[in-house]
């Protein structure tokens, strides 16, 4: 909607170029008359040629006609014979005519002039406006690229938050297991000890037994301080180091960790490693957590199904089927099995059927496994139980990558 102001602006700004229009071809016809007075020169055209110029330069195409059209009748009336009136002699008619196309010429090549310089000016602005709105685009863009960049690094915090909570709970599980692991060698270094301390103060002490009995305390202290070591790996926050790994000492340290709770629940667990497994590059830690899930879910799975058919199987292979080069890990368990519409909310945030299950360790598993450029997914077995399936891209094997890579984020 125009305001009263605007609009006022706009009738002053018309009223102008109109009245510059008329007292252009006014002050054409006194300045001629004036040289004609004075000096007896007659330079009619041209001013009248000037103040249509400026006429249709000034206020545009209309005024500009008006300016042609006064300056037509002025030169009629007041330099073509008879003068004073505003029909000349015969003589004086191709002069009128001249003079007229002229004018229109001139009238018009101005005014087109005034129209192309005014397009341009709007065409700069417009564009000024442009850059103006790009810039104003980019400053925005800047804006939410940099609160996408915090935005993607709290997330990233807190997935590896939550990837360490996950990692507590599933040892939480396995406390007894690790209790036990480390106890065993506990208890067999007690009974070394009490044994040297025995066969020391006879009088000629067994040397070799006692050599004996100190190799085994040194063996069952590295044993404990293997699994308390793992536990610690596992338990702390590392930030994500990629590293040449063989996935058989990640099968390892993880079976080593849920050997007890296995035994204890009645499961067996059995491996099978191909020997020429290429080596992947990747987080301990995390491929660690993500095979103790796999491992501890099969173990769950088995609960309910009777104790002989309680198997789990890790088998690891090389896979060179989809022409690249990838480590395939399977562990297939002999448990209550998937139901087709459960295969679909697996691996959705918080999807549990354990009453004390948290639903995050599939979601994080698969996070994980994809960071590492992998996949992780699931598939029925033929007879009871399922299985679930990660693999991983082989590690290129010139030396260049080899050795511990990229640091990425807390976990
Ligand atoms: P949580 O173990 O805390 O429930 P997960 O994300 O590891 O979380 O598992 C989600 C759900 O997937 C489990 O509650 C279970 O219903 C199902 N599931 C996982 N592994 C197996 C398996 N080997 N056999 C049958 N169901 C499984």
């Amino acid at each position: 909607m125009e305001t009263g102001d605007s609009q006022w602006r706009r009738w002053r700004a018309a009223a102008c170029r109109w009245g510059v229009a008329i007292v252009s071809v006014a002050s054409a016809v006194i300045l001629a008359q004036v040289l004609e007075h004075y000096w007896q020169s007659t330079p009619f055209v041209s001013l009248f040629l000037c103040a249509i110029m400026f006429s249709a330069w000034f206020g545009g195409f209309k005024p500009g006609l008006l300016a042609i059209a006064l300056s037509v009748l002025a030169f009629d009336y007041y330099f073509l014979l008879p003068t004073h009136s505003l029909v000349p002699n015969l003589n004086e008619l191709p002069r009128l005519v001249l003079f007229s196309i002229a004018a229109l010429m001139v009238g018009l090549l101005s005014a087109a002039q005034r129209s192309a310089t005014e397009s341009l000016r709007r065409a700069r602005d417009d564009l000024a406006a442009k850059v103006q709105e790009l810039k104003s685009a980019n400053e925005a863009l800047h804006a939410e690229n940099v609160e996408r960049k915090l935005a993607e690094a709290a997330l990233q915090k807190a997935q590896a938050e939550l990837a360490h909570i996950t990692r507590m709970t599933t040892m939480g599980e396995l406390t007894a297991s690790i209790a036990h692991e480390v106890n065993q060698p506990l208890t067999a270094v007690l009974n070394n000890a009490n044994a040297c301390l025995d066969l020391l103060p006879k009088g000629a002490p067994n040397i070799e037994a006692v050599r004996e009995a100190l190799t085994e305390i040194i063996d069952d202290a590295d044993r404990a301080g293997a699994v308390i070591l793992r536990v610690r790996q596992l338990a702390k926050r590392t930030p994500v180091e990629r590293s040449l790994l063989d996935l058989r000492d990640v099968v390892n340290d993880v079976l080593a960790l849920a050997r007890y709770e296995s035994v204890a629940r009645g499961v067996t667990i059995r491996t099978d490693l191909s020997q020429d497994l290429p080596s992947v590059l990747g987080d301990r830690v995390q491929l660690q957590q993500v095979l103790l899930n796999l491992v501890m879910n099969g173990v769950d799975a088995m609960n309910s199904v009777p104790e002989k058919t309680r198997i789990l199987l890790v088998l690891g292979k090389h896979d060179a089927t989809a022409g690249t080069s990838a480590v395939l890990l399977c562990v297939q368990d002999a448990g209550v099995g998937l139901k087709a519409e459960e295969m679909e909310r697996l691996f959705e945030p918080f999807y549990t059927t354990k009453a004390n299950g948290m639903g995050m360790g599939l979601t994080i598993s698969r996070s994980i496994i994809e960071a590492h450029g992998g996949r992780l997914w699931t598939e029925p077995n033929r007879g009871p139980g399922a299985t679930f399936l990660f693999s991983l891209p082989a590690a290129p094997k010139h030396p260049g990558a080899s050795g511990p890579e990229s640091r990425d984020s807390a976990s």
